[in-house]
């Protein structure tokens, strides 16, 4: 077997995409393009397989629909038009909604001058594509053989944990009477969240783990299970409200949102917060809300019978006066963006709130460096209250009198579940991958303590690695 990462195993996260050739079967799996980029340079590295005359690409496997997974979908299938497209049911929804605003949004930075750079693809491309997807349940066999292929070889999706739609996916090759069993855990979430429970595995051993490493290098994770977060947020929100303040909880549209709106309506039936609190929400989340609920029979909950739109909000007014209205009584405001950058949502709302004692700023995502989310949590850690923080340019630097406070929820394994996925699975070769040197070295050290037998590789971009 070969893998090369082609994209997004070094110091960044970037685009997540992996190749697996395996007896003359080419496997991509993920096709993801790097947030922090434009263009072309955002897209993994698939000159690579043309490069090779030997090397091609019969399959894509998807493991979820967040961006640094799909974001270089449409590109990858016009570079390797004979691929079958595999997916879980809701990941095939959610790119419905995802990949045409990623090509409205390349279109308009490109037509206002943000960037240079041409859109990747437009809408009507996705048109043409998307009958090459093809969908599977949760734990049942799919074919993945190539044209070329030696052996036959399946694919089973295993619930990831991660968000709605997530999986890690089995590959087991019938390789010459021998059986040899890979397993990718995407982005993987060990402990349940509020509306979807915690990730599957595979019950017998593997041969190969492909495995995430993102909160390697985190030590304060595993300090603060998530049901001590739920309540501290509740127990901060109530505060916020009974001061007759406005709670604003930016996040990101896909996933986040959705679990925090059901966390706030838990808060109401436990009448921790009054039950008439507004709630607002606002832009694409609402349209992946519906696809949460349309799709909870056939997908894994927690409870089956709760509905994101059960939960009774209203659509953020449009322009400021109707804002200004909203927030003159005390509610609840769950928009993005999540990292708060500059004319989004929450950031014109932090603007209007920051500087006002009885108001309140729940940062429950993660927040990049100089994110403006990022500087507002400094400054609070740093300075306390007064400290001066620049939220928008356009506004100049302002007082922050507000409660702000991080919560961890997290969609990702900490990084003793990390460790107790190698103890479960008791791979021969654990391949470390979605994270950054220091977190990847972290689980490579580790592995190697509580694992000697198992060989640790944590290749470079563009790597070739080859396990017998
Ligand atoms: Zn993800
Ligand atoms: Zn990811």
């Amino acid at each position: 077997m070969l893998y090369v990462p082609l994209g997004g195993a070094v110091e960044e996260i970037g685009a997540s995409c992996h190749f697996l050739f395996v007896d003359g079967t080419g496997i991509l799996l993920d096709t993801g393009s790097d947030p922090e980029k434009e263009g072309r340079a955002s897209v993994p590295d698939f000159h690579r397989i043309h490069d090779r005359p030997d090397w091609h690409i019969d399959h894509i496997v998807l493991s979820h629909a967040h961006h640094d997974h799909i974001g270089s979908l449409p590109v990858a299938v016009r570079e390797f038009p004979h691929a079958h497209v595999h997916m879980t049911a809701p990941t095939r929804k959610l790119l419905d909604t995802l990949l045409p605003a990623s090509a409205r949004l390349q279109l308009r930075r490109r037509m206002e001058g943000v960037t240079t750079e041409d859109p990747l693809y437009t809408e009507d491309d996705l048109e043409t594509s998307s009958y090459l997807y093809l969908v599977h349940d949760y734990e049942t066999d799919f074919d993945l053989t190539g044209l070329k292929g030696g052996f036959p070889i399946t694919g089973r999706f295993y619930d990831a944990g991660h968000i709605l739609g997530s999986a890690g996916v089995l590959i087991t090759a019938e390789d010459d009477g021998r059986t040899r069993r890979i397993f990718y855990t995407g982005d993987t979430g060990l402990q349940s969240q509020t509306i979807i429970p915690g990730a599957v595995y595979p019950e017998e051993p593997v041969d190969v783990l492909l495995l995430e490493s993102t909160l390697g290098a985190d030590t304060e994770a595993e300090k603060y299970p998530r049901r001590g977060e739920e309540k501290r947020l509740g127990a901060s929100v109530a505060r916020v409200l009974a001061k007759g303040g406005v709670v604003l909880i930016p996040a990101f549209s896909l996933g986040r949102s959705q679990e925090m709106i059901a966390l706030m309506d838990q808060y109401k039936r436990r009448k921790l917060i009054p039950d008439d609190t507004p709630i607002y929400t606002a832009g694409m989340m609402r349209a992946i809300s519906d696809t949460y609920d349309k799709t909870r029979f056939i997908s894994p909950r927690l409870n089956e019978e709760f509905e994101v739109y059960g939960v009774p909000q209203r659509r953020l007014p449009r322009g400021n006066s109707g804002l200004n209205e909203a927030l003159r009584e005390p509610s609840i405001f769950i928009v993005g963006s999540g990292m708060m950058f500059e004319n989004t949502i929450s950031n014109k709302i932090a603007q209007r709130i920051a500087s006002h004692e009885k108001n309140g700023i729940f940062l429950v995502g993660f927040a990049r460096e100089d994110s403006p989310a990022d500087l507002l949590l400094r400054a609070a850690e740093e300075k306390g209250p007064g400290a001066e923080v620049v939220i928008s340019r356009a506004h100049g630097p302002q007082r922050v009198l507000c409660a702000v406070e991080r919560f961890r929820f997290s969609g990702h394994s900490n990084r003793r579940d990390l460790l107790g996925i190698v103890e479960e699975l008791e791979p021969e070769t654990v391949i470390l991958l979605h994270g950054e040197q220091e977190a990847r070295q972290w689980m490579r050290d580790n592995i190697g303590y509580f694992h000697p037998d198992v060989d640790v590789r944590m290749p470079e971009k563009g790597d070739e690695v080859f396990v017998d």
